[in-house]
């Protein structure tokens, strides 16, 4: 490869990068040399003006947008002088996305990085994927797109990321199983009494990862694993009989994949998202990135349990949802949001988030499949109307 200084710099754009992801990849970025190895040509954030001005400055993006369409006016003013071309609201958003780029960070959560990040699908860009709703609730379409673009799919959820580090590409007709690790989130040894009690602020406080409310929630209810189940079965093509999940407390092992012959290949690491987000950047190769280094001889043990389905229901869901397939994942996803509102919001306890979940898919199973991303808005809208009107149905009867 040619390394004279006319070469050009790597090109990467950031979607969320305000976010927990979208923050740790721009660290990443810094250690791997920042500006003078990177060039962004979009990065995208919602509310919070101030941090996405200056990360806009700090690395010199050309284009940067925030996806509040009535905050234009403050980022236009926030980035006055640096020439930074400014952009607001979803369809700015999709720009951002379709934009000229090597890499595409999809750190956008929630059914809103759907669409800037098929933008970037759709224009042969590399997509590192965080956002497990792409998959989830329009698998099958996002697919497609993918081969048809051309692209190259790295996921970076740290349990897809680390099975993709070990699943051998010329054995895949090998693989008997895949094993997602889940922490068990701080619940883990609650009972269900315990569990119908806790509030948002102790749900969010997870034990071993720093991430976004939403995912840190998901995650104590488990629902992100069952996310994760879903987004496995899209990203690697295996059944749902063949997705496991076991729960290690130390969250060490990201993820594991079985062979047919009994092997079991697993990738270890400090629960750190700059790891899979450093792999996703330097693949093919590996880059030297700032994480701890594993000390086994401290760490002396690490635990596996299997996980308790009647105090987590969402795995269940899950599988029925895989099983059941066509829009049921767009569905559990979008009762899914209403339902952790909701929580979020005190209207209902943490268990009835998964019943209310259940009831709108049962509601919403059909058999209807996705011929297009519309149908997929469309179940995600319907999914949400049903689960608010679960909603509104039990507040009544518990009157
Ligand atoms: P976050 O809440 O910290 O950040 C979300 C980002 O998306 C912010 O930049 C925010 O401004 C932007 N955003 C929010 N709503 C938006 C909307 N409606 N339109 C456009 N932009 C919007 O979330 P996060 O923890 O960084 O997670 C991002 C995604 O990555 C999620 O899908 C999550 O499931 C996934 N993920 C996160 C982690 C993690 O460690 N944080 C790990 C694995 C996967
Ligand atoms: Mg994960």
């Amino acid at each position: 490869m040619n390394s004279s200084p006319a070469t050009r710099k790597r090109r990467i754009s950031i979607l969320g990068a305000t976010g927990s992801i979208g923050r740790n990849t721009l660290d990443v970025m810094a250690h791997l040399g920042g500006r003078e190895v990177f060039e962004v040509p979009a990065i995208t954030g919602m509310g919070n003006i101030e941090l996405l001005a200056a990360q806009a400055r700090q690395t010199d993006a050309k284009f940067a947008v925030t996806a509040d369409l009535a905050r234009y006016h403050d980022l236009k003013s926030a980035l006055a002088g640096s020439g930074i071309e400014v952009g607001a609201g979803p369809s700015a958003l999709i720009e951002a996305g379709a934009r000229d780029t090597d890499l595409l960070m999809a750190g956008i959560v929630g059914i809103a990085g759907l669409a800037p990040t098929l933008a970037a699908v759709a224009n042969g860009a590399n997509i590192a994927l965080a956002n497990k709703e792409c998959l989830v609730s329009a698998g099958d379409l996002f697919h497609e797109a993918i081969t048809k673009g051309g692209g190259e799919l790295l996921p970076v959820d740290s349990e897809h990321n680390a099975i993709f580090q070990v699943l051998e590409e010329n054995q895949r007709h090998a693989v008997d199983r895949i094993i997602l690790t889940a922490s068990g989130g701080p619940f883990r040894d609650y009972t269900r009494e315990q569990m119908a009690a806790v509030t948002p602020e102790t749900a969010a406080a997870h034990p071993n990862w720093s991430m976004g409310l939403k995912i840190s929630i998901d995650s104590a209810s488990m629902f992100n694993k069952a996310l994760e189940m879903i987004e496995a079965r899209h990203l690697f093509g295996m059944r749902p009989e063949q997705i496991e999940v076991i729960v290690h407390p130390q969250s060490i092992i990201h993820s594991m994949v079985g062979y047919t012959d009994g092997s079991v290949l697993a990738q270890l690491g400090a629960p750190d998202m700059r790891h899979a987000i450093g792999y996703a950047i330097a693949y093919p190769r590996r880059a030297s990135l700032p994480v701890e280094r594993l000390d086994f001889a401290k760490l002396a043990q690490l635990d596996f349990f299997a996980p308790d389905e009647t105090r987590f229901p969402a795995l269940g869901l899950a599988r029925t949802a895989m099983q059941r397939g066509g829009l049921q994942g767009a569905v559990l996803n979008g009762a899914k949001e209403i339902a952790l509102e909701a929580f979020i919001a005190g209207q209902i306890g943490f268990l009835e988030m998964a019943d209310i979940v259940a009831a709108t898919m049962d509601k919403l199973n059909d058999g209807r499949v996705a011929l297009n991303i519309d149908d997929v808005y469309a179940a995600d809208r319907e999914a949400r109307d049903v689960a608010q009107s679960v909603i509104a149905n039990s507040a009544r009867i518990a009157m």
